[in-house]
């Protein structure tokens, strides 16, 4: 309980922040819609008590009867006005907030660590806040503002059978709170289960994307994977699906339940006060009052049932909510930040850095101690795990070394600001990011400050080999890379390679990161890409990583990393002349292409 009242504390002055104007009107409304509704029934009683005065009195006095008729109409249609402009207030505010959460959980995402994405629970913090989708922040101020106007409603009603008999009260209670309390009860139940089922449902999702996306499909007419995997997300599908029936019909008769017990209790009222009418302690105006009161206090009971589980909910997904509002980035820029240099005299250097992914898991890297001087090319070579991918991560902080530290031009790079220290890298992924847009904005994207039309793109393109292909495409660089709509065009994986090695180049960085670049390219486009490596970088420093050696022999120092230490250093043939790991790798692999030769 206390967890709630601390959410909907939270969550109110967001609502102000995000929508003032708005809020302020749906709170005008309300009242009004309280004060009108109130004020119709208390007319209404005052013409009841007046009518049964009347009764078996010839009386003249139709006028009062009529002007207290009258009064009640105008009230009702002052009631009416006041509920539409509390529901169109209320709609207009929900829109609001459900945009400026919107940018609050985008702003939270893109500064997140990476490690979040790594990591299961980000996911299912965000897919948790995520998957109530814009409805709940609309329902919760929707919900918040009708909570708010039964309560006085029920208020107003409690003080009008009050003035008929005390003993309505707790027959009131009794239709009441029962109803609520099941109705709790399956709220919490649904959002435990909820809980547990997000991985489930994550993994159900992950299946279905496997059998039905494009990127799979291939894969999945092979070997009988398809029907494997489809059988995989059915049996998660059912167990799901028993699950959800087996709560369903508990809910179905525990309602009846509450249902019959209100029933009764409506009854028992009803009876009690019959006795009393004809005994002559209550008087017929009294029994009509009652019929029409209670009838309104019980579906304003239900409503505020209803709403109470609702805000039940809605509590649980502003749990969600500022749990993942509350997730602080540990990589951040500091206080004060140093300026980046401009024109670096020695570059980056590792100092001793040692990383680990998580505290307690054993080191990707130790003791690493190399430089990269600005202009020249560096490069890592490694088995697959050695941690190259990671000690780049390091080099564009996307984390921060557990030991040891990074320096550029001998500032720890802790000291610079986050986005302008990134700005110096344009790195080429191994799994780079392929947009579903038109050729010159994928490029265009390396360094957002260029025009789309600005002939930097073109020349990037050229550089990265890819002009020629581009030339030849349908629209030319205005051709869309995607299959997601009928116009755009697919390319090779190669070509993709190529567009992002120019989005690579295109960024205004002073040193290029290239992690395997040639992985996807044909030998002829890997041979042209490092003959011209150098002129393609101009004054940029480089990080090559490749397992062709062949390719990495053009560097001006070559370090191999085994288990993610350093275990050589050196230019090509200081590494050659060494005779160590380098040169044994090197001969393999020199040596299978000779034997094909041989072959022939
Ligand atoms: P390489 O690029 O040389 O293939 P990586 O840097 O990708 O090597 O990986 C080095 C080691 O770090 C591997 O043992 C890998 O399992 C581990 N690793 C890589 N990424 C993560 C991650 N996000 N979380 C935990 N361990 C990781």
């Amino acid at each position: 309980m206390g967890k709630a009242l601390i959410n909907f504390r939270r969550a109110l002055p967001m609502l102000w922040r995000a929508s003032p104007r708005w809020s302020l009107w749906s709170m005008l409304a309300m009242l009004c819609e309280v004060g009108f509704g109130l004020a119709v029934l208390y007319v209404i009683k005052r013409l009841v008590d007046a009518v049964t005065g009347l009764v078996g009195i010839d009386s003249a006095s139709g006028d009062g009867l009529l002007f207290l008729v009258g009064l009640a109409a105008v009230l009702t249609a002052a009631l009416l006005a006041a509920r539409s402009l509390s529901t169109l207030a209320r709609e207009a505010q929900g829109l609001e907030v459900a945009d400026y959460l919107d940018r609050r959980i985008h702003g939270t995402a893109l500064d997140a660590d990476l490690a979040f994405y790594e990591s299961p629970r980000y996911f299912d913090t965000l897919r948790r806040a995520r998957q109530y989708g814009r409805q709940r922040p609309m329902q919760l101020t929707a919900n918040l503002v009708g909570f708010a106007r039964n309560g006085l409603m029920m208020i107003g009603i409690c003080v009008l059978l009050l003035s008929i008999n005390w003993m309505l009260l707790p027959l009131l209670i009794v239709m009441i709170v029962p109803a609520l309390l099941v109705r709790m009860y399956f709220t919490r139940f649904m959002y435990e289960w909820q809980r547990e089922r997000t991985q489930l449902d994550r993994r159900s999702g992950y299946l279905d994307w496997l059998v039905t996306s494009d990127t799979t499909a291939k894969e999945m007419r092979l070997g009988g994977l398809g029907r494997y995997f489809s059988d995989r997300f059915r049996r998660i599908r059912g167990r799901i699906r028993r699950e959800q029936l087996r709560i369903g019909r508990l809910r179905t008769v525990s309602e009846l339940l509450v249902a019959l017990i209100g029933s009764a209790a409506f009854f028992g009222a009803l009876a009690f006060l019959t006795v009393q009418t004809a005994r002559g302690n209550t008087s017929v105006g009294d029994l009509a009052m009652f019929l029409l009161i209670f009838q309104r206090a019980q579906s304003l009971g239900q409503e505020t049932v209803r709403q109470v589980s609702s805000l039940y909910e809605d509590h649980l997904y502003l749990g969600f909510l500022f749990d993942f509002l509350s997730i602080e980035p540990r990589v951040q820029s500091p206080d004060e930040p140093e300026p980046v240099p401009d024109s670096p005299a020695t570059g980056i250097r590792f100092e001793g850095v040692g990383f680990r992914y998580r505290d307690g898991s054993p080191e990707v890297l130790s003791d690493i101690d190399l430089e990269m001087p600005p202009g020249r090319i560096t490069a890592l070579v490694g088995a697959n795990g050695s941690g190259k991918t990671s000690l780049v991560k390091l080099l564009c902080r996307l984390y921060d070394p557990t030991a040891g530290r990074i320096t550029f031009d001998g500032i720890d790079i802790r000291h610079f600001d986050l986005n302008e220290y990134r700005r110096c890298f344009g790195v080429l992924f191994q799994d780079f990011g392929r947009f579903a847009d038109t050729v010159a904005e994928n490029i265009r994207f390396g360094d957002l400050r260029l025009d789309g039309n600005d002939p930097a793109l073109q020349e990037a393109a050229q550089s990265a080999g890819a002009a020629e292909f581009i030339e030849r495409l349908r629209n030319g660089y205005e051709t869309r890379l995607t299959r997601m709509f009928d116009e755009g065009e697919q390319v090779s994986v190669g070509q993709w390679q190529r567009i992002a090695l120019a989005r690579a180049l295109v960024s205004p960085s002073q040193y290029l990161v290239l992690d395997e670049p040639s992985s996807s390219l044909d030998p002829q486009a890997e041979f042209e890409l490092f003959r011209d490596c150098r002129q393609i970088l101009g004054h940029r420093g480089a990080l090559l990583i490749s397992h062709r050696l062949s390719t990495v022999r053009l560097a001006d120092c070559i370090h191999v990393l085994d288990n993610g230490r350093l275990v050589e250093s050196g230019s090509h043939e200081e590494l050659m002349d060494k005779g160590g790991v380098y040169e044994r790798l090197f001969c393999r692999q020199a040596g299978g292409y000779l034997e094909v030769k041989g072959e022939r």
